[in-house]
């Protein structure tokens, strides 16, 4: 299977000519998305953070449809002037200070940008485009996955936060829910589990992985440090995942649905695939426990039975896909920047 392919061939996405905007639109989620919905002949706008100048001139010269505007998700009267410049059917709303690490570095920060940021957006759509969908990423991170137990986690899951970002999302995915019911707009969460691609960053455990496998296949470095091998995430492939985010903006009443593989893996499973598929032995793997953090809890997996009723997607790239994947693209992109230095 070629996995650039739209993998799910019924699905229902925006029609052509739909006015769409993507906030985030630099990041791992932001390209896939834009790169989706530009081949479906949506006229697409991405929110591009100010710091992001280089960014944006790379995204210009592979998408010459795409149109950019600043969006800074801490400057409130911005975001509302965004809305109001894209005049969107739909928005995408990925922008977000994305990591849990960095969220205990700068927590005013992350919920700022995700938190307020969201509410500002929201306010912004109220005030420009009242009828437009809102589909926003939300978080696996929000939810108390011991409660969920076997059945996995459900939109109706409840609550345990233990990190700044996962408190920003949750007052983002409550407020979306709140101007829903309350102003009768057509908002949705959509419940992000882990999801990879060579675009996400290596600080992220399953890329930091991959990345550095390649490294020490390439001899380049000498180990694969994790934190822990047992730790458990469910992973999926992020340009599929795209797929499903795209479809949840074109139901005509979005709902709240969980965008994930529905399986459990742990860093092991990644760490022996890793292993396997680049010759590599396991003492070339070191435990470094202080990578850990005291919040940092066992997760289960998503349940995605209802997303599957509604939206008619499946994911289909597994462990062993996304690995081979992301290593033919790491030996690649590595092997370059040593041939350039040699
Ligand atoms: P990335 O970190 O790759 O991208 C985040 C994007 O948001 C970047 O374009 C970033 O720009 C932008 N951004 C950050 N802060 C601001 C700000 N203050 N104002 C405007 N833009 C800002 O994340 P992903 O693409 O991986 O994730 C997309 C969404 O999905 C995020 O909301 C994330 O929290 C959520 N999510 C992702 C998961 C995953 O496994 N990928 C799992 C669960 C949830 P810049 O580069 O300048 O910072």
């Amino acid at each position: 299977m070629n996995p650039e392919e739209t993998s799910n061939k019924n699905l229902c996405l925006p029609a052509p000519g739909t006015r769409v905007l993507i906030t985030g639109i630099t990041g791992q989620d932001g390209y896939y998305l834009a790169r989706l919905l530009l081949a479906q002949g949506c006229h697409v706008t991405g929110g591009l953070h100010p710091s992001d100048l280089r960014a944006g001139d790379a995204l210009r010269t592979e998408f010459p449809n795409l149109i950019l505007l600043p969006c800074d998700l801490e400057n409130d009267g911005a975001v509302a002037e965004l809305v109001a410049a894209a005049q969107p059917g739909i928005i995408y709303h990925l922008a977000a200070q994305s990591s849990v690490r960095r969220s205990w570095e700068a927590p005013l920060g992350t919920a700022r940008a995700n938190a307020l940021g969201t509410l500002a957006l929201l306010d912004g759509m109220r005030a420009h485009s009242p009828d437009a969908a809102f589909i926003i990423a939300g978080s696996c991170d929000c939810y108390d996955h011991a409660a969920a137990g076997a059945k996995g986690v459900t939109p109706e899951t409840p609550f345990w936060v233990t990190n700044p970002y996962a408190a920003s999302k949750v007052f983002a995915q409550q407020l979306t829910r709140c101007y829903r019911d309350e102003y009768g707009l057509r908002a949705a969460v959509a419940i992000f589990f882990n999801h990879t691609s060579p675009r996400r960053h290596e600080m992220f455990v399953e890329r930091g992985i991959v990345r550095n496998a390649a490294r020490v296949k390439l001899g380049l470095a000498r180990a694969i440090t994790i934190g822990s091998w047992e730790t458990v995430r469910d992973w999926s492939w992020a340009p599929e995942l795209m797929e499903a985010f795209a479809a949840m903006g074109a139901l005509d009443q979005p709902r709240d649905l969980v965008l994930a593989s529905g399986r459990a893996l742990t860093v092991r499973d990644w760490v022996e695939q890793a292993l396997r598929q680049l010759d590599l032995k396991p003492e070339q793997v070191q435990v470094d426990a202080s990578r850990l953090h005291a919040g940092d809890r066992p997760h289960t997996f998503g349940n995605i039975e209802r997303t599957r009723a509604v939206l008619g997607w499946s994911p289909r790239v597994g462990l062993a896909e996304m690995v081979r994947l992301l290593i033919a693209h790491d030996l690649r992109e590595l092997g370059d920047s040593v041939r350039t230095q040699t």
